[in-house]
C-alpha cells in the first residue's frame, strides 16, 4: 500500500500552495498530492473569460507543470477518509497512509439544484462563468444580445468568490452601454441572500453601482428552476406574510452561479462538521478532533469568504503550524480571516474589497477600499495572474499580517 509523510488532497489553489511551501521550507519531506484532474485553473479570471476581455487558454495550465517536481502527485481522487487509522480510500480503491493530511479538495458546484439547469446550461442564452466549459459561453451570449430581459443569479451562501455572480453584471451592463443597447435592455439581479455583499460597509457603495447601470436588485430570490423551451426562470421566495411563493420571470440571457455545497465524500466522512466542511480552528487551521489533519480554502470550515486571495494568507499559516506539530511545537500561527474580493464594477474598474473575520475592512494598500479604481484592474488583470503562477503557487508567498482600517 501507499504511504506517505505528508498527504495533500486536492491540487488546487491551496494544496498546490501548501505542498510548494512545505517543500520549499523543508526539501527532504515526503509529500504526495492526490489530484484527479489533469488541469489546473486560475478561476478567478473566468470573470474576464465571460466578459470577454481574458483568453480561456491562459486560465489553464497542465497539472504536471503547477504540482512541485519533488512532490509525489497521486493521479486519482480521493473517495473516502479514515482519520481513525491515518488512511485515504481513493475512488479505484487504492488506499494511501499518511502521517499528516492536509484536505483542500474545494467547493462542489451543485448544478442539479436547480431543475433544468443542466439541460439548459450552454446553449439559448443559459450561461455561467463558474465552470471553464461554459465561461466562453457567457461572452458569446453577451455579444449575441440585441436587447430584451437580461437576468443575473446568486444562491444563497456558501459561494466561492461571493462577489462574482455580480461582477458579470457589472460588465454585461457596461458592454451594453458601450454598444447602446442600455436603453432597450432590461437588468435584473437576483440573489438568495439577503444582502448585495456580506460586508456592511461596502453595501452601499456596491448599491450605487447598480443604480447607475439601472440594474433592479431582487434580494431573497433563489433560483429553483429554468425552463428553456419557454425562456423562463423560477424564484422562490418568501413574501411579506412569511409564506414561500414562486415568481416567474422571462429572459433572453440567464447568467447563472450555481448552488454550492461541501464535497460529498467530505460531508460523508468523520471530518465533517454539521454543514459539511472540514471542521478546523479559525486560526491554526488544524483539525478540531483530528490533531495530525489540517484543513483550508473553500472545503475547509474557515468562517471567512471563500476565495483564492484568502487562501494566499491561509497557506502560510497551514505550512508553519503543520511543520511546528511535526517539530513537536506548540503552534503559533493564527489566521486572521484576511479575504479580498476585486468586484470589477466596469471594464477598466475594480472596487477591491479586502476585510478579515467579522467584516472588518482591512485595506493592503493605502487606497480607498470603496473607490472603483483603475489600478486595481490592472492588478487584477494583468498582476495577479503571473503573481498566482509564479509566486504563489510555488510557495513563495511570506506570511504578512493585516491590520483593520481606521475609520
Ligand atoms: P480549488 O482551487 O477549486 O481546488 C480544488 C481541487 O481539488 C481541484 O483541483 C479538484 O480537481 C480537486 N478535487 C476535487 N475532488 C477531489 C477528490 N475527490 N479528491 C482529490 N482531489 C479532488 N478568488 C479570488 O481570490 N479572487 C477572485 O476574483 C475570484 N473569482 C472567482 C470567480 C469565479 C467564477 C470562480 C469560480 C472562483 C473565483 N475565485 C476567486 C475563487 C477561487 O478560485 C477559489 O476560492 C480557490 O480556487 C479555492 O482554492 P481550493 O484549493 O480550496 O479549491
Amino acid at each position: 500500500s501507499l504511504s506517505h509523510q505528508v498527504v495533500v488532497v486536492g491540487g488546487g489553489t491551496a494544496g498546490t500552495t501548501v505542498a510548494a511551501s512545505l517543500l520549499r521550507q523543508r526539501p527532504e519531506l515526503d509529500v504526495a498530492v492526490v489530484e484527479p484532474s489533469e488541469v489546473h485553473y486560475y478561476q478567478p479570471a473566468f470573470t474576464l473569460v465571460g466578459g470577454g476581455t481574458y483568453d480561456m487558454d491562459s486560465t489553464r495550465r497542465a497539472q504536471k507543470e503547477t504540482l512541485p517536481e519533488t512532490a509525489t502527485w497521486i493521479h486519482a481522487g480521493v473517495a473516502s477518509f479514515e482519520p481513525n487509522s491515518n488512511l485515504i480510500t481513493l475512488e479505484d480503491g487504492r488506499q494511501v497512509q499518511y502521517e499528516h493530511l492536509v484536505v483542500a479538495p474545494g467547493i462542489k458546484l451543485d448544478w442539479d439544484r436547480v431543475d433544468g439547469l443542466r439541460e439548459a446550461l450552454g446553449s439559448n442564452g443559459v450561461c455561467s462563468n463558474y465552470s471553464p466549459e461554459t465561461a466562453p459561453y457567457t461572452w458569446e451570449c453577451l455579444r449575441q444580445f440585441r436587447g430584451g430581459n437580461a437576468i443575473f443569479t446568486q444562491p444563497p451562501p456558501p459561494l466561492k468568490c461571493a462577489g462574482a455572480p455580480q461582477k458579470i453584471a457589472y460588465l454585461a451592463a457596461d458592454h451594453l452601454r458601450r454598444n447602446n443597447l442600455a436603453p432597450e435592455s432590461n437588468l435584473q439581479f437576483y440573489s438568495g441572500a439577503g444582502a448585495l455583499f456580506s460586508v456592511p460597509d461596502f453595501v452601499p457603495h456596491l448599491q450605487k453601482v447598480m443604480d447607475r447601470y439601472g440594474i433592479g436588485v431582487n434580494l431573497g430570490h433563489d433560483l429553483v428552476a429554468v425552463d428553456a423551451e419557454r425562456k423562463v426562470a423560477r424564484f422562490a421566495t418568501t413574501d411579506s406574510n412569511g409564506e414561500r411563493t414562486e415568481i416567474e420571470q422571462p429572459y433572453d440571457l440567464l447568467h447563472v452561479t450555481p448552488h454550492q455545497t461541501a464535497p460529498d465524500f467530505v460531508k460523508q466522512s468523520p471530518l465533517a462538521n454539521a454543514d459539511g466542511w472540514v471542521d478546523v480552528d479559525k486560526g491554526t487551521t488544524q483539525h478540531t478532533r483530528y490533531p495530525n489533519v489540517f484543513s483550508l480554502g473553500d472545503a475547509s470550515s474557515l468562517p471567512t469568504s471563500k476565495t483564492a486571495a484568502a487562501v494566499r494568507k491561509q497557506a502560510p499559516v497551514t505550512v508553519r503550524n503543520l511543520l511546528a506539530r511535526m517539530d513537536g511545537q506548540a503552534l503559533s500561527a493564527q489566521y486572521d480571516g484576511y479575504t479580498s474580493c476585486p468586484l470589477v464594477t466596469a471594464y477598466g474598474k475594480v472596487m477591491l474589497a479586502e476585510f478579515m473575520y467579522d467584516g472588518v475592512v482591512t485595506p493592503t494598500l493605502p487606497l480607498s477600499p470603496f473607490s472603483e479604481s483603475r489600478f486595481y484592474w490592472v492588478v487584477k488583470k494583468h498582476l495577479l495572474p503571473p503573481f498566482y503562477w509564479n509566486q504563489m503557487l510555488r510557495g513563495k508567498e511570506p506570511d504578512i499580517a493585516h491590520k483593520p482600517l481606521k475609520s
